[in-house]
């Protein structure tokens, strides 16, 4: 496809055009009530406040709103293993460091807190992408939409970047038993790792993900990383660097999914619409408008495949509901005003309270020759492959029953099919306790000389995590300071006890919010210690800290108050018995 012209529309889909679609958009609305921690970056609530946009600018009038039945621990081990979905159901901040071994197992810890209501979380996100699915599979629905989804980065046997469960990969399993062929596309600033790694070995899943590369997270997703065996060549990955903005990305995305859609031939597309790409992402780096995301939205609309569309990362949450709210109303093809109707979340929307993600004044680090050049070898890259592969070796479910009838015999079935498929290829039978899904992995990696290394393992190796590294280094300076403090604070520790009203004022500073979290921790443990007066001293030691957190947030580097980040770890050495992992993350007040 030729390069668009500089003058043309982003939004290729004409709204309320000829090409009007049904749109069938899964909402629960309990799932605005999780949260996995008040510090942590990931907010379910955003789900709430986009859906809370899309009924005041109604568009509910325009699709069919359905509740999604929620997955159950079955369906969820068609790819997940049994012990790993054992353990989220099991796992609760109180059982945490039991069922975890003390975060070490399934990796829930450090970005993945167990927090309460975990399990009915993942049930309701995954449920939400599995009834999309069947719906599309129905053709009850040419588009069909969940924002609870899109949850990327879970692994087979483990919790990765937010990640529970992989609800990507359940709905592909499930479409493929119906599509020869299904194309993910992933556009979060972070690679669709989990995705990729499913289906990294079979032909019948392509992966496309367009993303930050470089000293990120999950630092997976280099461009020669492209499958392998009989899925080499379709796992495609499109590095990118800091700062992209709307026609860079336009110039890359289109003309290497017009390629891949032309050669690939897939039955059902699954766009994952991660928001973290958007401009001023806590988390992302990327230069995306609100129109130049949602354009890869409006371009893949345009080949009248199948679609299924997919929420995912996205930290700057007003921003977020800004971006899916106008990307469900893309799928509808209604246009919408740019001020925004009157909705509960209103505040949050303010100054401006306008349907409109800007982009910021950021350098764009992709030089065009780059950015040319990977698209053309990707480009080149497809024409070595067969046109349209077929699936006759594994023939798809088309005659199977509706899976409405019985799930569990429909499984059973996909069981014996996906089995007979690996005995063609596989030497050795497939572990009698894994899922479907599990199945397909296992015997296509036996078939593998060398095992490829996991994400987790590269993680580890790399030692990497998803709070980005620069937030790392903020962590470790404001934490260095504490310590120097505390050190200072214990050399006049008899002067503070004295002055009970030394910190004057600090009922009204901004790291109140610590006072419910610290005060029971520091008694539990001065009870345990049965240190005589330890409780008063960490009493003191807390004040003090406290009072020390807002002058180093003011004073020394106002730079770090500026960017919202807050001491949420004052507990460090004390607060772990509840086993929920602290990191510094932008504050909750920032969050909004
Ligand atoms: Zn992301």
């Amino acid at each position: 496809m030729p390069a668009a012209s500089a003058g043309e529309p982003l939004l290729t889909t004409a709204p309320g055009g000829p090409d009007n679609r049904t749109v069938a958009y899964f909402y629960d609305d309990d799932v605005g009530a999780y949260a996995f921690n008040l510090v942590h970056p990931m907010k379910p609530h955003r789900i709430k406040m986009a859906h809370n946009l899309v009924t005041n600018y109604g568009l509910d009038k325009h699709m069919d709103v359905l509740k999604p039945d929620r997955c159950t621990p079955h369906e969820m081990t068609r790819f997940h293993t049994d012990e790993y979905i054992d353990c989220l159901a099991r796992v609760t901040p109180e059982t945490f460091d039991e069922i975890t071994g003390h975060g070490q197992r399934f990796l829930i810890g450090e970005d993945c807190p167990a927090f309460d209501g975990l399990y009915e979380f993942c049930s309701i996100s995954a449920g939400g992408s599995l009834s999309a699915a069947r719906r599309l599979i129905d053709a009850k629905a040419d588009i069909a939409v969940n924002w609870a989804g899109g949850l990327h980065h879970a692994k087979k046997r483990e919790a990765s970047g937010f990640c529970y469960i992989n609800d990507i990969v359940l709905a592909i399993l499930e479409l493929l038993r119906y599509h020869s062929r299904v194309l993910y596309i992933d556009i979060d600033v972070h690679h669709g790792d989990g995705v990729e790694e499913a289906f990294y070995t079979t032909d019948r899943v392509m992966t496309a993900s367009f993303h930050k590369f470089g000293d990120f997270f999950p630092g997976t997703g280099a461009e020669g990383d492209k499958g392998k065996g009989r899925g080499k060549g379709y796992a495609v990955n499109f590095p990118l660097k800091d700062g992209i903005d709307d026609e860079t990305y336009r110039s890359v995305f289109r003309p290497v999914m017009q390629a891949i859609m032309d050669w690939y031939r897939p039955g059902a597309v699954i766009l994952q619409c991660g928001a973290d790409s958007l401009a001023s992402d806590k988390l992302g780096s990327f230069n995306l408008s609100m129109r130049g995301h949602a354009a890869c939205v409006a371009f893949m609309r345009t080949f009248n495949v199948p679609l299924m569309i997919l929420g995912g990362g996205g930290y700057t949450i007003r921003n977020v509901a800004r971006t899916w709210a106008f990307e469900t109303g893309l799928a509808c093809g209604k246009e919408m005003g740019r001020d925004l109707p009157f909705n509960e979340y209103l505040d949050y929307f303010g100054p401006e309270f306008k349907l409109d993600v800007p982009r910021n004044n950021m350098d764009n680090a992709n030089s065009r020759e780059y950015l040319e050049q990977t698209t053309a070898s990707i480009i080149d890259g497809l024409r070595n492959l067969p046109f349209a592969p077929s699936a006759q070796l594994h023939p798809v479910g088309l005659d199977l029953p509706s899976h409405s009838a019985s799930s569990s015999d429909d499984d059973s079935d996909l069981d014996v099919r996906l089995s007979s498929r690996i005995r063609q290829t596989a030497p050795r039978p497939p572990a009698p306790s894994a899922g479907a899904g599990a199945h397909l992995l296992e015997a296509e990696y036996d078939e593998d000389d060398e095992e490829p290394e996991s994400t987790w393992r590269r993680k580890r190796r790399l030692g990497q995590s998803y709070i980005t590294s620069e937030s790392r280094r903020r962590r470790d300076e404001l934490r260095e300071r504490r310590e120097r403090f505390a050190a200072l604070a214990a050399a006049h520790e008899d002067e503070d006890c004295g002055g009970g009203g030394g910190g004057g004022g600090v009922g009204a500073m901004d790291v109140e919010g610590e006072e419910d979290e610290e005060g029971p921790h520091a008694r539990r443990s001065a009870a345990a210690g049965g240190a005589g007066g330890g409780g008063r001293q960490k009493r003191t030691f807390f004040r003090a800290s406290r009072l020390d957190v807002r002058q180093l947030l003011r004073a020394p580097d106002p730079g770090l108050a500026a960017l919202g980040y807050a001491e949420s770890d004052a507990g460090h050495g004390h607060g772990h018995g509840h086993g929920v992992a602290r990191e510094w993350t932008p504050s909750a007040a920032a969050g909004l």
